[in-house]
């Protein structure tokens, strides 16, 4: 018999095994699982009776809280569709991914409700703003009191098929708009299953949410450590004394986490270590560090250092870096470089990495090509847009637009997006090694690097820099410095000097604005615009 994959069932298993289990602690207060359940259901039978059907849309703008994690049982319960909001993103941008979604519901969290507030009248479709830890100076329906009108007792849920659309998830907008990624209940289940097999989660787990759970980073972590019972740790503000003092207090074993934030924890942690106990086994980041820094956490924090690479159109995660016991024979030096690569295909993923005519590249870590996957994960499409999702989905593989080498062991390495690729001469040089040797200089605070035309070489490399405060450098003092630290053919041929480069909410730099710019400031429309 097919027993549909839903992600309920995740919920459903960690009452039945886990019930007096502690499995949420938010701001101070423990909630069991059978008094998270409880809680699901009020939001479900709440937001059935505000009119929310199976397929409608139920948006949620609020940080690692009690309030998000019930939010996506409560809404699932009931067939919606789950829209998490980025916390960090404008009024105007609210505007578009609310009305682009067609939302009918949005809970908003208290200290967020100033970037709705200013919009609230061009949201053409929200009937209902609810608000969580409501304060007097708010005239919105208040969540505590909207949530207590109604029963703890089950909610009958209706059929649900595994390739319904559970959640809307928008993209972070490094390339363009961002767009709505349409996963379904299918997708997340076997990707939760695939992950907590690769992190090896079990019900001995105390986790950390440090990567918001309304970003693709985050997502997964409410269905898997749900699944096995682990015990869920919110945390509103990635700040490195919190983060330490909650892994003390909570005895946390396992954080996922971005390797800037890691690199503060490390900082703090140098400057405090007798201070510190930890229970940590292993902390998971979503790009690329330098082996050197790999080598740091696992030596120093002593924690294992996981890297995955994935995107929100696979839900996201289609590699991982653990590595394989048949390799753990290699010196610890060779094993921490594998480490800081992307890794390699996960269970129920296949990643290819293929040239323009869709060969594989040799598994040599040399040849680039752009990574492709098939995998349980990858999207059912992007929302209203059929057009994207044709030119991304084709003969059912995903194309990433990710350049990446592979290995002889099959670890892929990703070398840069294929928008940002300098192809040079015929060479492709990648924008990230250049802005690592610029990060080197010590006048210089941020650098993105593009591609500009030369009609000689076709294209070239130009930086565009932040130069730190107090500091002075010159374009040719850095055009010489890159030369110096690279191969010719891959320094800058020139240097942008800015006050700040322009970012997505998630603090990437949107290198298309500053190629749109520069090709159009000298009359060229170029393969960019
Ligand atoms: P948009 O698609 O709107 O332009 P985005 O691609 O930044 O935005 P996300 O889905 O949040 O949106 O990010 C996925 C991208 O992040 C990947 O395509 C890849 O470029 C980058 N990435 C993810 N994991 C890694 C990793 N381990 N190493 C390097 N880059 C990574
Ligand atoms: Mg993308």
């Amino acid at each position: 018999m097919n027993v549909p994959l839903v992600l309920t069932h995740f919920l459903d298993r960690a009452v039945s095994l886990y019930g007096d289990k502690v499995g949420v602690i938010s701001e101070e207060k423990s909630l069991t699982y059978r008094e998270l359940y409880e809680r699901v259901n009020q939001l479900s039978h709440g937001l059935s009776d505000i009119g929310v059907k199976k397929g409608d849309r139920v948006a949620y703008l609020a940080p690692n809280t009690l309030e998000m994690l019930e939010g996506f049982y409560g809404v699932f319960q009931t067939g919606a569709i789950m829209v998490p909001l980025n916390i960090r993103l404008k009024p105007d941008d609210y505007v578009f991914i609310l009305n682009h979604s067609e939302s009918k519901v949005l809970f908003v969290d208290a200290e967020l409700y100033h970037l709705i507030a200013p919009v609230k009248n061009e949201l053409q479709t929200v009937e209902y703003i609810i608000v969580h830890s409501k304060t007097d100076d708010i005239d919105e329906i208040a969540y505590d009191t909207w949530l207590a009108q109604y029963t703890t007792e089950p909610f009958v849920r209706p059929d649900i098929d595994e390739n319904d659309v559970c959640s809307l998830l928008y993209t972070s907008g490094t390339t363009g708009n961002p767009k709505g990624v349409m996963l379904t209940h299918r997708n997340n289940y076997l990707h939760a299953l695939s992950t907590m097999h690769h992190l090896r989660v079990s019900d001995r787990d105390v986790y950390l949410h440090i990567l918001p759970m309304f970003h693709v980073n985050g997502w997964g972590a409410p269905f898997y450590y749900t699944a096995n019972g682990a015990t869920h740790v919110c945390l509103r503000k990635a700040i490195p004394e919190v983060i330490f003092e909650y892994v003390n207090k909570y005895k946390v074993t396992v954080m996922h986490m971005a390797p800037t934030v890691l690199n503060t924890l490390l900082q703090y942690y140098e400057q405090h270590v007798p201070t510190i106990e930890h229970d940590v086994r292993v902390v998971i980041a979503g790009s690329a560090p330098p082996p050197a820094f790999v080598t740091r956490v696992e030596k120093e924090l002593g924690w294992e250092f996981i890297q995955v690479y994935g995107m929100t159109e696979s839900s996201p995660l289609s590699t991982v870096s653990t590595v394989r016991s048949h390799l753990q024979h290699l010196p610890l030096s060779d094993q921490y470089r594998m480490k800081a690569k992307a890794g390699y295909a996960m269970i129920g993923c296949e990643v290819k990495v293929v040239n323009e005519h869709g060969e594989e590249v040799p598994r040599d870590g040399k040849s680039i090509g752009e990574v492709i996957v098939r995998s349980n994960g990858v999207m059912a499409g992007y929302w209203k847009n059929p057009e994207a999702t044709m030119e991304t989905i084709r003969n059912g593989w995903l194309h990433t637009g990710d350049m990446a080498t592979i290995d002889m062991y099959g670890n892929i390495d990703i070398v840069d997006r294929k928008k940002d690729i300098i192809i040079s001469g015929g060479e492709n040089i990648s924008s990230i090694e250049v802005e690592g040797v610029l990060y080197e200089h010590p006048a210089v605070l941020e650098a993105a690097v593009i591609a500009v035309p030369h009609e000689k070489w076709g294209e070239t490399p130009h930086a565009f820099v932040v130069v730190r405060s107090g500091k002075e450098v010159t374009e040719q003092e850095l055009i010489a410095f890159s030369r110096e630290k690279l191969a010719h053919f891959k320094a800058i041929t020139g240097v942008t000097f800015v006050q700040e480069l322009p970012k997505t909410a998630s603090g990437k730099i949107q290198k298309v604005h500053l190629r749109n710019e520069y090709w159009q400031s000298i009359g060229k429309t170029g393969r960019y615009v």
